[in-house]
């Protein structure tokens, strides 16, 4: 069965976050190990640690993943803020570790001002310098970015001249987020452009390194480069064409996570619900074609409150 889960809140204690994920019937999740906007990190306890760990087996949450920090930019020109990213950065792996997490997710950096180029070299080189500072179970994954103002991760190729200039064995794969694919520029909506976007990922990263979907809806158009996650469904991909990219063969077996607003209590569970209609109706081997008889079927059997293109 695939495994589908939420980012998810850790307050209370990291392990609260494995006991919020199984409350919602998710089988993986995705945390920040910490307050993703500072730069103090407390230690983690050998009490917490296990607490978490136990939770996640009593509960068979797996594999779990840490977002880093928004505050790492490993791509910074200023030598402060990148000493301050490398050593976040491994901080990070760090907590990975003692908690059993499988993987940590990086957004790569970006530009600020310089060339695309040179700044992803740097990012690069700051990269070298955390795997040359030591070595972890968990695995690192670079997420694609949304093609904003100094993106240097937007495209497949970047992703992969990212991965093929670090050595080691620090960076396991990627993670593609549907909502940054989308918003810079890469057709993910119907088969055609599926189908090259997974050609592109097989040609440069291959096929076996994408490690998670993040699947996001998004609130900003096609090629805009804006970083908005919306609800599935609600958004300019739309639930057909995330139905589509999941479907895809390339896609079928790789965990999801999902990170849609959290503005209503309800908000995750119902994100959940459609996502976990659209997986049912996979393993009945539903063609892209007869979806539209799919969307009628879900909205028969469903009392959404939301309105939303799925369920209304
Ligand atoms: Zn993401
Ligand atoms: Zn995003």
């Amino acid at each position: 069965m695939r495994r589908v889960g939420v980012h998810t809140s850790i307050a209370g204690g990291l392990h609260r976050s494995v006991e919020r994920a199984h409350a919602l019937g998710c089988t993986t999740l995705q945390i920040f190990s910490h307050n993703p906007r500072g730069w103090f990190v407390k230690s983690i306890s050998r009490e917490e640690a296990a607490l978490f760990e136990s939770k996640k087996t009593l509960f068979d949450v797996s594999p779990v993943y840490i977002h880093t920090s928004y505050l790492i930019n490993m791509a910074s020109r200023n030598n402060d803020l990148k000493k301050k990213s490398i050593d976040m950065l491994i901080v990070e792996m760090d907590r990975a570790d003692a908690i059993g997490a499988d993987y940590v997710i990086l957004h790569p950096g970006s530009a600020s001002g310089d060339d695309e180029y040179v700044s992803r070299s740097r990012a690069v080189n700051a990269l070298n310098e955390v795997a040359a500072m030591g070595q972890w179970n968990a695995g690192l994954l670079i997420e694609n970015t949304a093609g904003d103002k100094g993106a240097i991760s937007s495209t497949i190729e970047n992703l992969s001249d990212i991965i093929n200039g670090v050595k080691g064995s620090l960076i396991k794969g990627i993670c593609i987020d549907t909502c940054h694919a989308f918003a810079a520029g890469h057709e993910i909506r119907n088969d055609k452009g599926i189908k090259k976007y997974s050609n592109n990922i097989e040609k440069y990263i291959g096929l076996d390194n994408v490690k998670l979907i993040h699947l996001n809806d998004s609130k900003g158009g096609f090629g805009s480069g804006v970083d908005r996650h919306e609800h599935i469904g609600f958004g300019k991909i739309g639930s057909k064409g995330l139905f589509q990219f999941i479907h895809y063969p390339t896609f079928r077996d790789i965990p999801l996570i999902l990170e849609t607003p959290k503005k209503k209590k309800s908000d995750d569970s119902h994100n959940l619900r459609i996502i976990r209609k659209m997986i049912r109706y996979m393993d009945s081997k539903v063609t892209v074609r007869n979806f539209r008889t799919v969307v009628q079927k879900i909205a028969l059997n469903n009392n959404c409150s939301l309105k939303c293109i799925v369920c209304s």
